[in-house]
């Protein structure tokens, strides 16, 4: 396709000039030019057609001048350039229009070997960059696919291992069930580890995965990798071993450490089984972790060894060694190319020495991967729980949960909307929550946010992928309106990616569970959330009937909570400040506001206002104010009144607390 380029000059001589010089490339469709005589005429003809390359612009111009000009065409023509033209000399508009993103630029009077070397250059320039542009597209498309089809996995992926977990607590005493229930698991997580690392590989591909590291105890979390092979060795009959001296907070991406680890102790397993190698005595697999810089992770077998031959290829994606040499195991040939891969852009390196052994020399494997992470030195950071180590590793058998059975929620019980778009998984988190919870549920984001607006829920449950109102902008209203923004959002997300994750957080969600999540899990974070919410309800309360707190205003975390106090400050005196005033002022319904009060403080709004004043009332007694004084001050009718509510409160009439302050 040909360059098109815009000339924009307003002495009318240039455009026979162009034509007349240009004409061999014109003919032959390398360049199309057009002509505009100043900035407004060219900015209309970009904006009709938005697809021009270069763009030859004059600086100096009567009605806008090219530098004015220059200031729009990011926003009008992202991926086009401008070469501007200037008299000789005029260096000053020159640097600024450089400044300003000028590609290039060319001198008055114009040299035309110079010109078309600048346009041919710029062009080639502009090329490239829609090449790159076009790349990026399709990578993203790629990228935004595969989010979609994880979703798509994951979601059916928790309708199994949800009921199965449930299955396994009630048929905890059947063991033949229990075995079936817990290869169900079994399958159902393989099945997801799966997916997850085909769709890393993919993201790898279009280089969209990128590096998360998060504080953690690394060497805990290998021993639980290990751990986790510890049934399936023993059903093999292989001495699975872990040795480390790495101990403290270190700062890891788990999730890629897991798949190395994963991968490599699996195959190490696999590859290692007593009927096949046992000549002598045992078989093993060891793992060892060790301290220094890099971190050195590696994974040792005692079985059948990789032929030398074979040994330069098992890192390339899909390779695997000749079945005829191995015994005949499942696989891909994917899992040590997600290794080396997922190692490089940790920035670390992966190694392998082995044998198919001698008769001398018994058989094995060692790879050995060295990762530059490093540890932290404050035991302060807080570890991220947001690798699920429930994805990598499989149920056992649980103990029956006494807690769980068909209870009714008392009345009192905490509200909890649910909001998801699958009637599948909504209608089984409704089921699992209506135990403890009251529960209420709606199909998509736009009636959930009516939902939430009439009933203000304690807690809002929401999936992240819903057509039309999705996860993001659901949390987005909630948080950012005042009637609604203190109710918990947790949101279901189908995107491990930590990109997703930062986007739920910056609208203000409260945490977060990655499909597939054990219904416990979402129990625990609930109930964490709701006891959050508690504690808060007490400690407002707390400071509005300890006199010897500081004033409730200076220390109230919550923002709509200290603009109703200052509302009441500004109203102290005030006895005909009704529930309905203070309504109008925070622009809410009265019924609204009580439910708002009622869900931060426990209190009712008259209860509030109430308190509010009584606590006003100690600082003034305390400054010296007479009885009656203080009573008026802080909008009571009558002393006597007050007297009675202040005794309520902090156990002692005014005037007896007025002498204590004193003495
Ligand atoms: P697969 O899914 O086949 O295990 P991998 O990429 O993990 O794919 O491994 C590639 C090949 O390398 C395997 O098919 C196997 O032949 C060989 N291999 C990997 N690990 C070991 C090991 N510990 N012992 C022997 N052979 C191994």
């Amino acid at each position: 396709m040909g360059t098109k380029i815009l000339v924009i000059d307003d002495e009318p001589d240039i455009e026979p000039l162009l034509l007349q010089r240009f004409w061999l490339t014109i003919r032959e469709g390398i360049y199309q030019f057009r002509f505009a005589r100043g900035g407004y005429e060219a900015i209309s003809l970009i904006e009709a057609e938005p697809d021009y390359d270069v763009l030859l612009v004059d600086i100096n111009m009567r009605d806008m001048d090219g530098l004015t000009l220059l200031s729009y065409l990011p926003d009008l023509l992202p991926n086009g350039r401008a070469v501007m033209v200037s008299a000789y000399g005029d260096m000053d508009n020159i640097r600024t229009a450089m400044n300003r993103g000028a590609f290039d630029f060319v001198c008055k009077p114009i040299n035309f070997k110079d010109l078309e070397l600048t346009v041919e250059k710029t062009a080639r320039h502009v090329h490239q960059l829609r090449e790159s542009a076009r790349t990026k597209l399709a990578a993203d498309l790629k990228t935004h696919f595969f989010d979609n089809i994880t979703h798509e996995f994951r979601t059916p992926l928790t309708l199994i291992l949800a009921p199965v977990e449930r299955l396994l607590r009630q048929w905890s005493e059947h063991q033949g069930t229990q075995r079936d229930l817990i290869a169900i698991d079994r399958n159902a997580r393989q099945l997801l580890r799966l997916i997850n690392q085909l769709l890393d590989l993919a993201k790898l591909e279009v280089g969209h995965l990128q590096v998360n590291p998060q504080p953690g105890y690394l060497s805990e979390f290998i021993d639980q990798l290990v751990q986790a092979f510890v049934p399936i060795a023993e059903q093999r009959g292989i001495t699975l071993t872990y040795q480390t001296d790495v101990s403290g907070m270190w700062l890891f991406d788990a999730e890629k450490v897991g798949q190395i680890g994963y991968n490599l102790l699996a195959n190490a397993i696999k590859f290692t089984t007593r009927s096949a190698t046992q000549k002598t005595g045992s078989t093993h697999v060891t793992v060892r972790l060790e301290n220094g810089s890099p971190i050195r992770l590696s994974v040792s077998d005692t079985g059948i060894g990789i032929p030398t031959a074979n040994l330069p290829h098992i890192f390339d994606r899909f390779y695997q060694v000749n079945s005829l040499v191995r015994p005949l195991e499942p696989g891909t040939g994917i899992g040590l190319s997600m290794v080396k891969e997922l190692t490089v852009l940790m920035g670390g390196t992966v190694s392998v020495s082995s044998s198919t052994g001698t008769p001398t020399t018994p058989s094995g494997s060692t790879f050995v991967v060295d990762l530059p992470i490093s540890p932290l030195s404050t035991e302060e950071s807080v570890v991220d729980d947001s690798f699920s180590l429930r994805d990598w590793f499989p149920l056992r058998a649980t103990e029956p949960d006494t807690e769980w059975g068909s209870v009714t929620p008392p009345e009192d019980a905490p509200l909890v909307v649910v909001v998801e778009d699958n009637d599948e998984l909504r209608t089984f988190l409704a089921e699992e929550l209506t135990n403890h919870y009251r529960v209420l549920t709606a199909a998509s984001g736009e009636r959930g946010w009516t939902m939430i607006q009439t009933e203000l829920p304690d807690v809002v449950i929401s999936d992240v992928m819903m057509p039309g109102m999705d996860g993001y902008a659901l949390t987005q209203c909630i948080k950012t309106t005042p009637a609604t923004d203190h109710i918990a959002v947790i949101l279901l997300t189908a995107k491990a990616a930590s990109d997703s994750r930062l986007a739920g957080l910056q609208q203000g969600a409260d945490d977060y569970l990655t499909k597939p999540f054990v219904i416990e899990e979402l129990v625990l974070r609930l109930r964490n959330l709701l006891a959050r919410q508690q504690r808060l309800r007490t400690l407002y309360q707390q400071q509005l009937a300890r006199p010897e707190l500081p004033q409730p205003i200076e220390t109230v975390q919550d923002g709509w909570l200290r603009t109703l106090f200052t509302v009441l400050d500004e109203h102290l005196d005030d006895s005909s400040f009704t529930v309905e005033r203070l309504a109008e002022c925070m622009a809410l319904s009265s019924k609204t506001l009580l439910r708002k009060v009622q869900s931060l403080t426990q209190l009712s709004t008259n209860d509030l206002i109430r308190r509010y004043r009584l606590r006003k009332a100690v600082d003034l007694l305390r400054a010296g104010h007479g009885v009656s004084e203080t009573a008026y001050m802080v909008g009571f009718d009558t002393p006597s009144y007050f007297g009675q509510c202040f005794k309520e409160i902090y156990q002692v009439t005014p005037k007896d607390f007025a002498i204590s302050a004193k003495a």
